[in-house]
Order: C-alpha cells, then structure tokens, then sequence
C-alpha cells in the first residue's frame, strides 16, 4: 500500500485520528495519534518520541539509562501493511511503527528491529520462521471496591464458559477477520473466566505484529462488553496462569520446505530442528528474561499448573519447556513444529521470538545436538530430585532478578540486543523487581492486570 492509497483508505472510512503504536521494552504498547489531515507528512518521517521512552518502567518511573533521558527524539515510523481501522474503533486507525533515528537509521533500542535483525541472521541461514503466538486470557470485572471478578466459574472447554462469552468472543472474532487476522481455535480455558484464542501462524514478524492487534483487539472488545481483559501471567494467583506460548518452524528462503520436518526420524524432526532445540536449551534461563519479563510472570511458572518449570523437552510434553507437539495426519509437514512454553503475554512479542531465534540459531550454527537425558516424556514434576540432576534437568529461574542475571551472562543474547537494548531492558526489569518486591501480591496483580 503506498502512502497516498492509506490516506484515501483512512479518509473513506471516516478516520479522524491515525495512531502510531509500538510496543516497549516492558511489553506495554503505547503510542501517540495523529489527526489523518496530518498523515501526509508523518507516514514517511514518523511521529516524534522522546529518547526516554524505552527506559520507562512499567510504573512509568523512568531510569537512568545512558542516551535515554530528558534530551533527544526517536521517530516512530508506520510499518503500512500494518495499517487498520479496528471495528472497535471505526474512526480511529492504528499502525505498528518501528523506532528510527532523526536519519531515519533504525533505532539502536528498537524492539521490532531486533525481530527483524533476527529474521536477517535466519535469512542468511537460509531460513525463513512460520511463528504463532497462543494467548490465554481472563475476563474479568473490576467490583466498586475495585476487586477483580472472573466472569464466570466454569469448567475447561465448557459450553457453558463459552455461553457466557458468546457475545464478546463472537465479536472477538469479527473484529479480528475483519483486520486480516485469520482465527485458528477458540475454547474456555481451565480458570475461572479464562479463554484462549489463536491466530493462524505467519512470518516471525507478522506473527509478533498479530500479536499486539489481537490483544488491543481482545482489550477493547471485553471494554466494549463492560469487562476487563487480563494477559498478565497470575491474574489470580489460586487459577490457572496464562500463558502464551510460541510456536514456530523453520522453512526455505521460499518458504516451500519446512526445514523442521524429517520425515524419517521418529518425532519427525530434522537434525536441523535438534540443532535449533539445542540453542534454546542451552540459553533457556537467560531467554527466560526475555519471555517471561514481569514480576508476576515467576507466579506462573509452577510445576504442575501446566505453564512448566523444568528445563527440558519432549512429545506433546505440556510440563516440558519445549513440547515436540504430534503431527497432524495427512499434513504431517505442515504441523512439525516446536512450542515454546515459558512465555507470557508481558512479553514484548518481538523481544520474546527474536530472542527464541537467536538461541535457536546459535545451536544450529555451532552444529549443536540437545542432551538426550533432557528428553522427557513423563511429567518432569514426577521425576525425584536425584534423577532430575543426574539428567541435568533444572528448575527455571524461581524470579526475575535470577532470570535478569542470567540474561547478563548470555554474551550471544546479549550481544544480539545490543548495548542499548539489553541496558534499557534489563534496567528496568531491575526497577520493576525492586518496586514489586517491597509490595505484597495485590499489589502486584493490581498492577500487572490489564496492562499488557
Ligand atoms: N495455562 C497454562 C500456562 O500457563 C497452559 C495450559 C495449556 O496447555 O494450554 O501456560
Ligand atoms: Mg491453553
């Protein structure tokens, strides 16, 4: 879509505002609108932000981070194929931006550019990431005492938690066909007023761009209905945690072959796969700092809640990190895939797969294979804590802070944010552990319900 055709498409649709959306360092999506007489001049040079932005923490209490401070501009420059008029919101349009220099350069601190630095280093490999995000979600209610109220009480895969979201969910998922984002499965989930919807998988970066209009979607739509929607990890530290889980395969510069699949071996994955399994495990405790990035994500990750603890992989293994997921009959290639657990939806989606593809990619280039002993395929909660050691199974990291160090001591994870982005990430994930830990868990859920 060129310029001129997203001006006429937004003025024939009555848009009044245009807002430039881009998701920051703690997972929040935040952006600034411009009025669509203005758009001529602002799709091309973008919106001006302040430097400081990427050092805010997520109580918006702004750090000390070299270059991010009271002097200074970044530019938020649309990506057009992002470009919606939500039916929510049928007179405000919204696109996702990139973070750029005033010479337009791509920011050194821009999350989106990471994805993409990471999608270079794949397409130099020769590879190209199918990446499907699998949100989980409550609806909630918030009572005159301010108090948080699952909608309903109903169990798993229920009719009757699917009866009384109906309304929402139905317009849940007209909203989202009607923005281009194709709906694969919908069904309440185990907690109380917990739901799941995912969208089909695409290219690593529209899949982590699908991720933020379908949660601004899922938000705005329970709004709509008079509720609230919750991604934070423990919204309700007695229920079941959501998740989000990763999903992703590796194909063909052509995207013809997926690169993950072998039809001979047993799980039906190639050596390539096993080599990308192999990165993953090998950077897990630090890559955990990237997909499980608040305070409230380490009330998640529990054994035996199904959101995993252990250090490991198996078939179709939901208390493993990685789960081998079971192919499907007849489209056996199309279905290899890996799922990525220990990920939430206080992720910067960018963050969290860009980091997935550089660990994964690290092991395959260093010709990696996974430790055999990791392979689990029985709960890894079941297994003692001599056998968990002698198989070199650990717990993850049991909170932030222990996530964050081991983040700091990942030179290739590191390395691949680059200076600015790992120093404004990990300050504020340090600011955001201090302010947390001084406080009790209300607070930490009052604070982390429906922010992301
Ligand atoms: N709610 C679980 C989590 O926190 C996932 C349940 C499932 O397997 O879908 O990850
Ligand atoms: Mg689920």
């Amino acid at each position: 879509m060129t310029n001129d055709e997203l001006i006429r498409r937004a003025e024939g649709a009555g848009v009044k505002l245009a807002s430039f959306m881009y998701c920051d360092n703690g997972g929040v999506l935040r952006g600034k609108s411009a009025h669509v007489s203005r758009l001529a001049g602002r799709l091309d040079s973008g919106v001006g932000l302040t430097l400081a932005m990427q050092a805010m923490s997520d109580m918006d209490d702004l750090q000390s981070v070299e270059g991010m401070g009271a002097v200074g501009e970044t530019r938020l420059v649309p990506d057009l194929t992002t470009f919606t008029v939500p039916p929510y919101s049928p007179n405000r349009a919204m696109m996702l931006c990139d973070m750029m220099d005033t010479d337009m350069q791509p920011y050194a601190a821009c999350t989106r550019d990471f994805l993409k630095r990471a999608r270079a280093k794949a397409a130099s490999m020769g590879l190209t990431f199918q990446a499907a995000f699998e949100p989980e979600w409550y609806f909630a209610r918030e009572t005159a005492e301010g108090e948080f109220v699952p909608i309903d009480r109903s169990l798993v895969n229920s009719a009757v938690g699917a009866m009384i979201a109906r309304e929402a969910v139905d317009d849940l998922v007209d909203a989202l066909e009607a923005q281009g984002l194709r709906v694969e499965q919908y069904y309440p989930e185990l907690g109380h007023g917990q739901h799941e919807l995912t969208i089909s998988h695409a290219e690593a970066l529209r899949a982590a761009d699908n991720h933020l209009l379908f949660k601004e979607t899922v938000r705005n739509v329970a709004y709509k209905h008079g509720m609230l929607a919750s991604f934070a990890p423990k919204p309700f530290p007695d229920q079941a945690g959501s998740g989000c889980h990763i999903h992703l395969s590796a194909w063909d510069a052509d995207g013809e072959t997926n690169l993950f699949y072998d039809q001979t071996e047993t799980q039906n994955l190639s050596e390539l796969a096993y080599g990308f399994i192999a990165g993953v495990m090998k950077h897990m405790p630090a890559l955990i700092a990237l997909t499980c990035p608040s305070v409230n994500s380490y009330r998640r990750l529990a054994p035996g809640m199904w959101s995993t603890a252990y250090m490991c992989y198996g078939p179709d293994n939901r208390e493993a990190a990685l789960r081998i997921p079971s192919r499907f009959s007849g489209s056996e290639m199309a279905s290899t895939n890996l799922e990525y657990r220990p990920a939430d939806s206080s992720a910067n989606p960018y963050i969290a797969l860009g980091g997935l593809i550089f660990a994964g990619l690290d092991g395959i280039e260093k010709g990696m294979r996974p430790d055999e002993r990791q392979y689990v395929d029985v709960d890894p909660g079941s297994l003692g804590a001599v056998e968990l050691a002698q198989r070199g199974i650990r717990r993850y990291p049991l909170a932030l802070p222990q996530a964050v160090a081991y983040l700091q001591a990942d030179q290739t994870l590191t390395d691949a944010l680059g200076p600015d982005l790992a120093n404004s990430y990990m300050a504020i994930r340090h600011a955001d552990s201090l302010h947390f830990g001084k406080r009790d868990v209300d607070y930490e859920i009052r604070h982390h319900f429906h922010k992301y």
